[in-house]
């Protein structure tokens, strides 16, 4: 040990955190690593309270778990693509894809060109599929070894002739089917002129033939999913024919996985499932808490029976009240309609409503109840409240919750 000058010995967490002084770390990434029963944890704590900021945990052994689940209801060959679009639906591209390299993952999606050149700069190896790619990043994708989805011969020209002026040869693309979702997608009369694009050309090579479910979520649009099912498995065969060639095919989403496994083929692609919401109830029960919203009360103050909080006065207080403000607000992407006593917060275990409106940074909460001080935790959601609890209150889904997290607020990403 005598070796490393700036090695400081602690025989214990409880030494070294008296030790410890304030403000000695600034924009570090610090690596707190060992057993459980060390509590390691209460160091992070004692880090994260010091800048008294708002954090979004994830916790990545949650992301396995749920990983692992829809595992189980595959079988053992069936591919993976891990979608991790949108900055990981809010919960961070590039650390889900590390967390998961250890793990059977055969392919990852992105939305854009972009978040593909981030994941490959932070050292992701995985295969990339672009979903919505646009023409002018077809020369960083190849550069970037970011394989295109194909949805209409324009594309696939456009496509065609980059692939020719750089030179490449069986370069991975992805043809999408449009069966019934009507987003992007050749429809079953375009076949014909992408079977004539694409025979005989070494340019490309068809890796995998895929659609997109619209409904696989509602049981009563069963009919309608088993439609596309069907006419993606004859359109895909009619391709697979005509080019003699055999790729991968893919159609199911999350919802997918869980209610039409006889569709998995020979790949599916897990979204939100991952991230620890199912939008079955049942299947809900066997997903673990990914994401977890954190914040600190800053200030806490007593109201008296007439007054008002917040901006235009929305709430009065009807008795004597405590009231505490709290740092996040609906520029960190807490929707006002949140506020206003339709929502609340957990504060040392007992639920907190918002009292007012959410402002653009803060939001206060009725304490009165609440045995708390100030720089105590509060949870803006996690086990509870969940983001389905919040989606259904506010009339939206839990996926624009999670991805509308603003990027001002700090992800933390621990593992036990
Ligand atoms: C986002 C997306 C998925 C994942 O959907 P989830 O419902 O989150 O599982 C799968 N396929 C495509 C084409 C997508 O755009």
């Amino acid at each position: 040990m005598a070796d490393f000058p700036n090695f400081f010995p602690y025989k214990t967490t409880q030494e070294f955190l008296s030790h410890y002084k304030a403000g000695s770390f600034e924009n570090e990434t610090i690596l707190v690593k060992g057993a459980r029963s060390f509590r390691f944890d209460e160091i992070v704590v004692f880090l994260e309270e010091k800048t008294h900021e708002t954090v979004l945990e994830i916790n990545l052994n949650a992301i396995t778990h749920n990983l692992n689940f829809y595992k189980s209801r595959l079988k053992p060959e069936t591919k993976v693509m891990v979608m991790v679009k949108a900055f990981g639906y809010g919960s961070g591209s590039y650390e889900i894809a590390k967390a998961l390299s250890h793990q059977k993952v055969d392919y990852l999606g992105v939305a854009f060109a972009d978040e593909g050149i981030a994941l490959r700069n932070a050292g992701i190896n995985t295969p990339v599929i672009v979903m919505n790619p646009e023409s002018s990043a077809f020369a960083a994708m190849a550069a970037y070894n970011l394989e295109p989805e194909i949805y209409s011969a324009r594309e696939l020209k456009a496509f065609i002739a980059v692939a020719q002026q750089k030179n490449l040869s069986n370069y991975p693309i992805h043809i999408k089917l449009d069966t019934g979702m009507h987003r992007l997608g050749f429809q079953e009369n375009q076949l014909e002129e992408l079977i004539e694009l694409l025979k005989n050309n070494n340019l490309v090579s068809v890796k995998s033939i895929f659609s997109h479910l619209s409904s696989s979520d509602m049981p009563d649009y069963r009919d309608f999913t088993l439609d596309q099912i069907g006419k993606f498995e004859s359109w895909s065969e009619q391709l697979m024919e005509a080019l003699e060639t055999n790729p991968i095919r893919h159609i199911l989403n999350t919802s997918g996985i869980y209610n039409f496994p006889q569709a998995q083929f020979d790949m599916v692609r897990l979204g939100i499932g991952l991230y620890g919401v199912g939008n079955d109830e049942t299947e809900r029960k066997s997903l673990e808490t990914v994401g977890t919203l954190k914040t600190v009360i800053l200030q806490i103050k007593d109201i008296e029976p007439g007054e008002s909080i917040g901006y235009s006065r929305r709430f009065i207080a009807p008795g004597k009240m405590r009231i505490a403000t709290l740092p996040i607000g609906y520029a960190d992407g807490i929707r006002r309609g949140w506020g206003n006593e339709k929502g609340y917060v957990t504060i040392n275990n007992k639920r907190a409503v918002i009292t007012g409106t959410i402002s653009m940074d803060m939001m206060m909460v009725d304490v009165t109840d609440i045995d708390c001080k100030e720089g105590d935790r509060a949870v803006i959601f996690g086990a509870s409240p969940t983001v389905v609890e919040m989606a259904e209150a506010l009339g939206t889904i839990p996926y624009e919750i999670l991805t509308s997290i603003s990027q001002r607020v700090k992800r933390v990403f621990y593992k036990e």
